[in-house]
């Protein structure tokens, strides 16, 4: 404790003295570490690349701004290696956790839910990297004098930058959070090829810069095919490592079963959602159980699971931004959380969760080269399963079809994003029949 308690205040006093000296390249007391993060900065003030969708300036180089400016990657000014030694000995070694969007509401409630250790848990040691943009830097600023604030043991340090090839350097798991939001006017193939843009970018960045086992969670939508955006500008990881994320619908869907039934939610078990983050998606009630019987055989309306749960499920997001005015942001930083202890907690025998993978090879006649999800198993390593066996009656056949069809199309409306058919990029929006139907959080 005492030991965190010195590297915390450190922090704060070091971050006042990186400003300061990149501005007056003034030498002050410094690891190695940190000499050498100076000197980059030094020699490459303004890094960024205009166009890099990653690092998103939108004024060329140098206007407004001063060529020492502090911009880049900020470390701690301590020598993470000498942190070894006074640490508790049952704490697993650190990993890295980069996070896109670190500025936005979502992250807001998540960050510091890692930080405090109910993610990986108590006793893993955590760095986070935070990926902001210009625009934001301030706010990451105070996002992170926040987590310092905090005191949480487990939070080692405290990486904020603009360039994701800098802020990705050696993830374990990259959240990638951070996308705009559809505007008025825009229609789901524009909102494609917008956010594909920056997934190109962070794709080649982690391919380039992040852990080969990296697991990358994408939040930022349509996530399904920005999943597979990025994926495919990452070769050099494991493309089974890059998932959407469903677990927000899954949970919706198990409450409002709960709900119904008049159990309390934990009861409610084995709910996949199937295929697109969108209103397409299916929210299964066939294969649910509450309190281990089928969900069906608990509530007997059928007329309710079919017209009233599934449309609920799918438009929840809609509903609770007509209601309160901002969307879903600490629920969605709950269900990322929860992703995440799905993939390094070992899956509940006889259960599954949702998650929105590469559909290659799956067990369910869903076409390959999609981000679709589907129900998941894990040993609590990192890595899934699909389950296979579930029923797919009629009524889901029809549904997960509908789904896989929107996928698709995506896909085609990103094609020269993705290293297929439409390699030029087109001239007049989305060049596939696009319906333009709504992510859930969508009016
Ligand atoms: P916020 O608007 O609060 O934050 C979004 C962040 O995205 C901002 O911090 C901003 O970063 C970044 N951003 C904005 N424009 C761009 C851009 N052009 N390029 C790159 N990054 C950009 O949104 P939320 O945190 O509430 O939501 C983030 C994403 O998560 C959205 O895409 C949303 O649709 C999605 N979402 C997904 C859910 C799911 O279940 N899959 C559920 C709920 C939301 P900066 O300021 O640093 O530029």
């Amino acid at each position: 404790m005492t030991t965190t308690m010195t590297t915390m205040t450190t922090t704060m006093t070091a971050r006042a003295t990186t400003t300061t000296r990149a501005r007056t390249t003034t030498t002050t007391t410094t690891t190695t570490t940190r000499a050498a993060i100076g000197r980059r900065r030094a020699r490459e003030p303004n890094a960024r690349r205009r166009g890099d969708a990653c690092v998103r300036y939108n004024t060329p180089a140098g206007v407004g701004r001063k060529a020492d400016d502090p911009l880049g990657v900020f470390r701690l000014e301590y020598d993470i290696s000498m942190d070894e030694a006074h640490r508790p000995k049952t704490w697993k070694p650190t990993v890295t956790v980069a996070v896109s969007g670190a500025a936005g509401q979502i992250s807001n409630h998540l960050l510091f839910k890692i930080a405090s250790g109910s993610v990986f848990g108590h006793d893993q040691p955590v760095v986070l990297r935070l990926l902001g943009s210009e625009r934001s830097r301030q706010a990451l600023e105070g996002v992170a004098m926040e987590l310092e604030d905090c005191l949480f043991p487990l939070l080692r340090e405290v990486d904020i930058g603009i360039d994701c090839r800098k802020v990705f350097a050696g993830a374990d798991w990259a959240l990638l959070i951070g996308a705009k939001p559809r505007g008025p006017g825009m229609e789901r193939g524009d909102l494609l090829e917008m956010n594909g843009a920056i997934f190109v970018d962070q794709g080649k960045a982690l391919n380039e810069v992040a852990k080969p086992t990296c697991k990358v969670i994408v939040v930022g939508n349509p996530c399904n095919t920005n999943a597979l955006i990025a994926l495919s500008h990452a070769p050099n990881l494991d493309p089974r490592n890059f998932h959407a994320l469903t677990k927000l619908d899954e949970n919706r869907a198990k409450c409002q079963l709960a709900l119904k039934a008049g159990v309390f939610y934990e009861t409610v078990s084995n709910v996949v959602i199937w295929g697109n983050h969108s209103t397409t998606q299916v929210p299964d009630f066939v294969n649910a159980k509450i309190d281990g019987k089928k969900a069906t055989e608990v509530i007997t309306d059928q007329d309710w699971l079919e017209n009233d749960f599934t449309p609920a499920i799918q438009t929840r997001g809609g509903l609770l931004i007509k209601k309160w005015g901002r969307s879903s942001a600490a629920s969605t930083a709950v269900s990322i959380a929860d992703h995440i202890r799905n993939l390094v907690n070992p899956t509940p025998e006889g259960d599954w969760f949702s998650t929105a993978v590469l559909s290659n090879g799956n067990p369910y006649g869903i076409q390959d080269g999609i981000v679709y999800s589907f129900p998941c198993r894990s040993k609590g390593d990192g890595s899934y399963e699909i389950v296979p066996g579930l029923e797919v009656n009629d009524w889901l056949r029809e549904r997960m079809k509908k789904s896989e069809e929107e996928l698709t199309s995506e896909k085609g409306c990103v094609g020269h994003l993705v290293g297929e058919a439409h390699v030029d990029v087109p001239d007049a929006g989305c060049p596939v029949d696009l319906e333009d139907t709504l992510l859930p959080g969508e009016m």
